[in-house]
């Protein structure tokens, strides 16, 4: 199975690799799990992940240093979030100590696909828990399986970084008390059809105001926001109902504590959107993505940074980050798991 990687041309897709971990949930207790070359899912037809949606997944990165050290990034973070997912669908919780570590195992079973540094490239991994037992009854299921499989996955900004337009989806993204703070397919497969519609009308992303209200900025379909005012603020939205990205805890410490920004986390009103001067989404994925236009039914938003470069701030923070995670900045204390080659 060995395949010839172009690391410097790699897209964000998956790919099939020799190694992911598998553990399984039966009778009231995860089994210790184990390496697998085995890349499909064996389950029920009536599978309560097929049928109701009873799974949820994570995603963060392994990286090659300069000083050609493997660093996972902030997987403490994930496990937490992951586990809070988990517990939401009513699934059992795979331990925290043993997640850890099976994530190490799976990075290091398969450390020749981590892409080299001068690359851009990372290895994406990839958690997954899910129903498998069949029940037709809506309930949860009595057996489960846990997935953790990794891929080399490109940068994003091979061409540079470019800036984005967004559109204002008529469609909500969660409801107020409902499930938009966890991280779950089911979150993904009601913005599919939005995400169609705003592709076809040429943006690259949905963003979704709160539902309740629709006044205010909540985040897009898959990535936080964030925006920086005239004044040189770091302002990003605060609501239960959207998902904790650690890439924006991570600029937010950024902001704070490697460029003595002042930072609020506040309800952001759309109707104040206009007033700031850039703006960006911010995820795992791409780390930031400047958006340079947001349009709402017909009210255009040209942010001053424009379509064709990046603000100077979110640009100072994107190499801050990339920095810190690929180890040419100095990580603050307990960011970088380091995966013994
Ligand atoms: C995964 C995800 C993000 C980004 O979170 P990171 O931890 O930064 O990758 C943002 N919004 C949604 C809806 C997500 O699913």
């Amino acid at each position: 199975m060995e395949k010839k990687y172009d690391w410097s041309n790699l897209p964000f897709d998956y790919s099939v690799t020799p190694w992911r971990f598998i553990a399984k949930y039966k009778d009231g207790a995860w089994d210790d799990g184990t390496l697998s070359d085995d890349p499909v899912c064996h389950i029920s037809e009536c599978s309560t992940v097929i049928q109701y949606s009873q799974t949820c997944f994570d995603g963060f990165k392994a990286y090659r240093t300069k000083d050609d050290k493997v660093v996972i990034f902030r997987m403490d973070l994930n496990e937490e979030r992951f586990e809070n997912s988990s517990k939401r669908l009513g699934i059992p919780v795979f331990p925290k100590e043993k997640f850890m570590e099976a994530v190490i195992q799976v990075v290091k079973a398969n450390i020749d696909l981590v892409p080299p540094y001068e690359s851009g490239a990372t290895l994406y991994v990839r958690p997954v828990v899910y129903g498998t037992s069949a029940c037709l009854g809506v309930h949860p299921a009595e057996e489960y399986e846990l997935r953790i499989f990794v891929m080399p996955v490109g940068s994003y900004y091979s061409d540079g970084i470019k800036p984005i337009s967004l559109c204002v989806s008529d469609y909500d993204r969660a409801a107020p008390r409902g499930t938009g703070d966890i991280k779950s397919g089911l979150n993904y497969a009601m913005s599919l059809y939005a995400g169609l519609l705003a592709h076809e009308a040429g943006f690259a992303e949905n963003l979704y105001l709160d539902p309740a209200t629709r006044t205010k900025v909540e985040e897009a379909g898959g990535a936080n926001i964030l925006f920086i005012t005239k004044d040189g603020k770091f302002v990003t939205p605060k609501s239960t109902s959207i998902l904790p990205s650690v890439t924006r805890r991570s600029l937010v410490y950024v902001a704070q504590h490697y460029l003595n920004m002042e930072v609020e986390e506040r309800t952001v009103l759309f109707d104040e959107v206009e007033s700031f001067e850039e703006c960006s989404l911010c995820g795992t994925a791409a780390v930031l993505s400047p958006v340079g236009r947001i349009v709402a039914g017909d009210k255009e938003i040209l942010f001053p940074t424009g379509m064709q470069t990046v603000g100077p701030v979110v640009k100072k923070l994107y190499d801050t980050l990339i920095g810190i995670q690929r180890g040419t900045i100095p990580a603050p204390d307990g960011w970088l798991f380091e995966v013994e080659g």
